[in-house]
């Protein structure tokens, strides 16, 4: 069998399937391959405010009303109460010490609460994957996009078009295009086949992951109000949010779903958690979760689901490939990098990376000027990757201290709030970088805090009134683009959604 088509698409994650009904939108014929099928176990769940602002102005712009109400909570529940998914209200993080029950304070000094919207209504979404990503596969297969699934391609031949030669179903199969999008993750497509070279390893993160879907999940609510935790002062119910178990060494996500799903995974320090082969992935779970007592309570009563098995283990979860395009392909953020789940940031970024790449390739498919843009787009994602892995790595060092991690996450998320607002306010620009990577300013702010922050680290352990000092400096560093109220030691770790102004 042959297909020819403008842009092959490798991989049918959102982020390909995604792409693809853009292109069709504009007479680019995209043709989508995947070695697997659907419905299928995903994680990469948790949206936020800017995918979900980049999410509904694609939509809009490139006329996909089909797909737009999964762009919020509300909608979402009206529109396709099918597609399980789990509402999120912000981001809840918990710090826990080993052999200890949780116990809250009453300053709330080992918790922190980042809202993200103000209603149920407006909220953010985890996305259940198996049924978003069939959802998306269906509406392509609808909008006569050509969907191959189950196509494993062994063959890459680059020349005046590309032909990618395959098998499927025991048939042979032969595809042509003029362009490649890898969107194929960890896959590395194209990575492989054009034999660029992985450099994840200069990357300052260094996690690896231990994760799976479960049923039987307690509310992490319950074990609050079990030691008297002052839920009523959260800015909005603590489940109802990407929740983080902070630990020793490393994190745990734990996002609910609304069909009786829970999505968990811990996150662990590579250096102070190396990779065991010969404890499996059951025992090294149980093992760390045995740890924190309370976390063991949420846990105690869980099923692994049947689509996903038993516990999936990473290695080094970082990876960045040498190139992200050439001048006749392109790859997707998730496929051109991967760091860590922290603070929820993949799934906007591979949404920003679609926005970018298909305004690209429109009208500028087989123009000189494609490769120029192209490689303004690989600057722009080389920035934002170096920017979140001083994020991400900062606040693994800040793990051990919270009121550490809690004074330096806000160097991210007054970035990423600015964001939002510029956007919400319409100043932005589609090839603006994502969190402002490509603004010096703020870069050098979050340099500022990661450099203050290590040089306090590598003194040993740090005093309350050091810890105060930080929290201080980081809060004159962030005042640009402060506009949440964040740092502010009266809040006690607790912001609620301040900014009025939300999209339509
Ligand atoms: C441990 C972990 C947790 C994460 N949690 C979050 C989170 O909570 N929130 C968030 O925003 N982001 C998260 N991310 C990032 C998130 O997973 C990605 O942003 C997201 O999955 C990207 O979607 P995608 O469509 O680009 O790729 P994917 O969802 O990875 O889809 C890739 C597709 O390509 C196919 N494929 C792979 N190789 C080939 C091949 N050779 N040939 C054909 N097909 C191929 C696969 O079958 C798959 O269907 C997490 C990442 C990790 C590692």
């Amino acid at each position: 069998m042959q297909i020819d088509g403008d842009v092959a698409i490798v991989g049918t994650g959102f982020g390909g399937t995604l792409s693809a009904l853009i292109l069709q939108r504009l007479d680019l014929r995209p043709v989508l391959i995947d070695r697997a099928t659907h419905p299928r176990f995903a994680i990469g769940e948790s949206s936020t405010p800017i995918a979900d602002l980049v999410w509904r102005s694609l939509c809009r712009d490139y006329d996909l009303p089909r797909l737009e109400p999964l762009a919020g909570y509300g909608t979402w529940m009206r529109q396709y109460p099918q597609l399980a998914c789990g509402l999120k209200r912000g981001f809840s993080y918990f710090r826990h010490q080993p052999g200890q029950e949780f116990h809250p304070r009453s300053d709330h000094a080992n918790e922190l609460l980042v809202a993200a919207s103000n209603s149920n209504e407006r909220a953010d979404t985890h996305w259940y994957r198996p049924d978003f990503d069939q959802f998306l596969v269906n509406e392509a297969i609808s909008e006569r996009i050509p969907v191959l699934d189950l196509t494993e391609i062994t063959e890459v031949e680059d020349g005046d078009e590309w032909r990618l030669s395959g098998h499927r179903a025991g048939e042979r199969i032969q595809i042509r295009a003029r362009f490649i999008i890898d969107a194929s993750g960890e896959g590395g497509f194209l990575g492989r086949h054009l034999r660029l070279r992985n450099d994840g390893a200069s990357l300052r993160t260094n996690s690896r992951a231990v994760f799976g879907h479960f049923t039987g999940v307690e509310r992490w609510e319950a074990e609050l109000r079990r030691h008297g935790g002052r839920v009523a002062e959260y800015p909005f119910p603590c489940d109802d949010a990407a929740l983080h178990h902070i630990y020793d060494g490393g994190w745990m996500w734990v996002l609910r779903f609304n069909n009786g799903v829970t999505s968990a995974g811990l996150m662990l320090d590579a250096a102070q958690h190396p990779l065991d082969l010969s404890v499996s992935p059951e025992e090294e779970w149980q093992a760390l979760v045995a740890r924190y007592p309370s976390v063991a309570r949420q846990f105690a009563d869980t099923d692994l689901t049947a689509l996903c098995g038993p516990l999936r283990r990473t290695g080094r979860v970082q990876r960045r490939w040498s190139r992200f395009v050439g001048p006749n392909w392109a790859m997707l953020p998730y496929s051109g990098y991967g760091l860590d789940a922290l603070h929820s940031t993949g799934n906007a970024h591979t949404l920003r990376g679609v926005e970018r790449l298909c305004d690209i390739l429109a009208g500028r498919l087989g123009r000189e000027e494609l490769y120029a843009d192209l490689l303004r787009y690989e600057q722009n994602l080389r920035r934002e990757i170096d920017l979140l892995d001083l994020v991400v790595h900062g606040c693994y060092r800040s793990f051990r201290q919270f009121e550490l991690f809690s004074a330096f996450s806000m160097a991210y998320f007054a970035g990423a709030i600015f964001s939002e607002d510029r956007r919400c306010h319409g100043q932005w620009n589609k090839h603006d970088a994502f969190l402002m990577a490509d603004r010096p300013e703020y870069r050098q702010m979050v340099e500022g805090c990661y450099e203050e922050l290590l040089r306090l680290l590598g003194q040993g352990r740090v005093s309350a009134a050091q810890a105060g000092a930080y929290r201080d400096f980081v809060r004159r560093a962030i005042e640009p683009f402060n506009i949440a109220g964040l740092c502010d030691p009266s809040r006690m770790n607790l912001y609620p959604y301040l900014d009025a102004a939300e999209p339509g």
